[in-house]
């Protein structure tokens, strides 16, 4: 008998956006769940740097390939996770058509490989399809408050007619999909530059730059580690809940508050710079983490403090290390 007979199935799960942030996570935590990972991305904001200690993994296979191009995989595979897409508000107004392209295409491409695999379809949706919320907290049966024709609206519409057309495959198709609206996460692994607010006020501070606070700074969002965000996805991926689930930490502050922290942790950290805020920028977010806690028995575990300390950690040693 060959010796692949013998051997138990390892799932495979292709993730789309691999390279990316939350994607290069998310490798880490299903190849430490015994799958193999097949990492599929056009590193038009992603980078192979994440994904480099997963070099010599025989489970590891990185496919370079735009996802709002026409997909395939030769092997099976068990599960899709959909991560490809510019994130950042800098990002995806940098790079507006693509954006939408691979919420659009892409999403059907990804949804398209699913259902000729038989795969798991897992969709990172994201709070960004409330909009500008008039219901505090969020909970996923707000319908959501979105300008679609205001330069967010790119990214917004994009995530809405990606969860309509997973939702569309499950009723229309039967394929068991998952989709997560993600709240704003941080952690190792952000690019310094990608202009969310997290790694911009570390890198200004690291730098002696004042933090430059949009506006009065007295808009508020709510911060999740991203350890505790990719326990939370790996959670979805293995439930029976085909429902839109928030997964984000719960504990809320205002962007000024939130540069004062900053500045108590690094030490000679410079003044604070107000800034134009920009257009459709939400007044409020924080997620309603019920579903999640009912169905996943999920909450976060790690305090903005301890989060926090990781992620400055990292940037240090980050610009350390392009510095040489
Ligand atoms: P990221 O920019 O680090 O990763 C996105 C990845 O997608 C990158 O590697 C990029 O190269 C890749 N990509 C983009 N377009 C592609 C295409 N057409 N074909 C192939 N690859 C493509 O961002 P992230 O923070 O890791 O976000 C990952 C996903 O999670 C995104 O879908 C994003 O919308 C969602 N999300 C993230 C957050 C957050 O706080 N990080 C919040 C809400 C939703
Ligand atoms: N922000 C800021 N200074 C920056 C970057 C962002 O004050 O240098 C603000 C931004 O206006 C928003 C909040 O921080 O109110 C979070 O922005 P981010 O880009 O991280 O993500 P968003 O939640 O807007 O998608």
């Amino acid at each position: 008998m060959p010796e692949s007979a013998t051997r138990p199935h390892k799932p495979v799960s292709l993730i789309t956006g691999g390279t990316g942030f939350l994607g290069s996570h998310l490798a880490d935590r299903l190849l430490a769940a015994g799958h193999r990972v097949v990492v599929m991305d056009n590193l038009i904001t992603g980078s192979v740097d994440n994904i480099e200690h997963l070099r010599n993994n025989p489970d590891v296979e990185f496919i370079e390939q735009d996802v709002s191009k026409y997909i395939d995989y030769a092997g099976s595979l068990d599960y899709v996770f959909h991560f490809a897409s510019p994130a950042s508000p800098f990002d995806y107004l940098e790079f507006p058509i693509q954006t939408l392209k691979v919420g659009s295409l892409g999403t059907h491409n990804a949804l398209g490989l699913a259902r000729a695999k038989n795969a798991t379809f897992l969709l990172a949706s994201t709070s960004e399809v409330y909009g500008d919320p008039l219901v505090h907290p969020q909970r996923e049966d707000y319908w959501g408050n979105v300008n679609p024709i205001g330069p967010r609206g790119v990214y917004d519409e994009a995530k809405r007619f990606s969860e309509a057309m997973t939702m569309a495959y499950h009723r229309a198709h039967g394929l068991d999909t998952k989709i997560v609206r993600i709240f704003n996460t941080y952690g190792p692994r952000m690019r310094l530059k990608d202009g969310r607010v997290i790694p911009a006020f570390v890198g200004e501070a690291l730098a002696g730059r004042p933090l430059t606070v949009f506006g009065d700074g007295s808009q508020s969002r709510s911060f999740c580690y991203v350890s505790d965000l990719i326990e939370g996805i790996y959670r979805l991926s293995q439930s029976d809940c085909h429902e839109p689930v928030n997964i984000g930490n719960p504990s809320e502050m205002t962007v000024l508050q939130l540069a004062e922290k900053i500045q108590k942790l690094i030490p000679g950290a410079p003044m604070i710079e107000f800034r134009t805020l920009p257009v459709d920028d939400p007044k409020v977010r924080r997620p309603d983490i019920s579903r999640a806690r009912e169905k996943l028995s999920w909450e976060p575990q790690v305090s903005f403090e301890e989060g926090i300390a990781n992620t400055i950690k990292y940037f240090k040693e980050k610009i350390t290390l392009d510095k040489i």
